[in-house]
């Protein structure tokens, strides 16, 4: 009788050994456009997923230029989770380029994070594409606003779930705990940001404009007329005119905008220009969504203060 337990317990025993390996094997391979959503995808997908930016948070997302690298990232992925709204249109082209039919449009492996967000700025009237404006459906710059991340990270549980079913109550119990985590740094920044409530403060490009009003700063305009469109000299003149006027002592900047360009505005219009983090990985220290977030309201929090 002790022969045949032996045999079983051999094999659980095996099976055991195999399990690490049988798991990564199982693991998800997803790709996303841009790194704020590699750090919310692991937030939700944890163990079960394997994820990889095809941008950097450093760039114009809006110019991303598609390359070899990206599409060979691409023609092995379970899911492609991109922002919308016309940020990553790019993301077209690279996965034509790639040829998998997992992540065409319209394939459960596409997951679009902009589904159910109530997009802000957008156009009231058509948009003339030879006009250069990069926000033809609204301000595609909604992902770092921390109130936002309810939303989309349901989007990518529903996205996630649809290839591996099973995975959902991890899926969401992942997004739970992120979200406690988050709600507890919210409350925290909320407070930080309470004193200079209603502060107003002047972007180079619009991509900050969710996270201001969700803290209560106000954009009262940006260096670039029109998004994506370098600035006029004859609007920056305007801008520094409304800047003296009002009082306005911070210009927010990408990593990638004209620093100098914006430290000369600033110099005229008695301001200081600063360099945010407009994406994860954008600066330093910014490797994941929180950390991203810190540093912004820690940035606007002293330099409004
Ligand atoms: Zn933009």
């Amino acid at each position: 009788m002790r022969r045949p337990s032996l045999v079983v317990g051999a094999i659980v025993t095996t099976l055991a050994l195999l399990a690490p390996g049988v798991q990564a094997a199982k693991k998800l391979r997803v790709v996303v456009t841009i790194p704020d959503l590699k750090s919310l995808t692991e937030a939700v997908g944890g163990d079960l997923v394997e994820v990889d930016a095809l941008t950097r948070g450093t760039q114009n997302f809006h110019e991303a230029e598609v390359r070899p690298s990206m599409m060979l990232k691409l023609r092995r992925a379970d899911a492609l989770v991109e922002n919308g709204a016309e940020l990553d249109l790019w993301a077209d082209v690279a996965v034509l380029g790639a040829n998998n039919p997992n992540i065409v449009r319209g394939a459960a492996g596409r997951i679009e994070i902009s589904r159910g967000i109530p997009l802000l700025e957008v156009p009231s009237t058509r948009v003339d594409r030879s006009m250069g404006d990069v926000h033809p459906l609204g301000n595609p710059h909604f992902s770092l606003d921390p109130g936002l991340a309810p939303i989309i990270t349901q989007n990518i549980v529903d996205g996630l779930s649809r290839l591996s079913p099973d995975d959902r109550p991890t899926f969401e119990r992942n997004r739970r705990a992120f979200l406690e985590r988050l709600g507890e740094e919210m409350g925290r920044w909320t407070k930080l940001m309470e004193p200079v409530r209603g502060a107003k403060v002047v972007a180079y490009h619009p991509d900050v404009i969710y996270f201001l009003t969700r803290f209560g700063l106000v954009q009262v305009g940006t260096l670039e007329d029109r998004p994506g469109i370098p600035p006029s000299p004859q609007h920056l003149v305007q801008i520094i005119r409304q800047m003296k006027a009002e009082g306005i002592k911070v210009i927010l900047v990408e990593p990638w905008n004209d620093f100098k360009l914006a430290q000369r505005v600033a110099e005229e219009a008695g301001a200081k220009a600063y360099v945010f983090a407009s994406a994860v990985g954008g600066v330093k220290g910014t490797d994941n969504y929180i950390a991203t977030i810190e540093f912004n309201v820690t940035l606007l929090a002293q330099a409004l203060k």
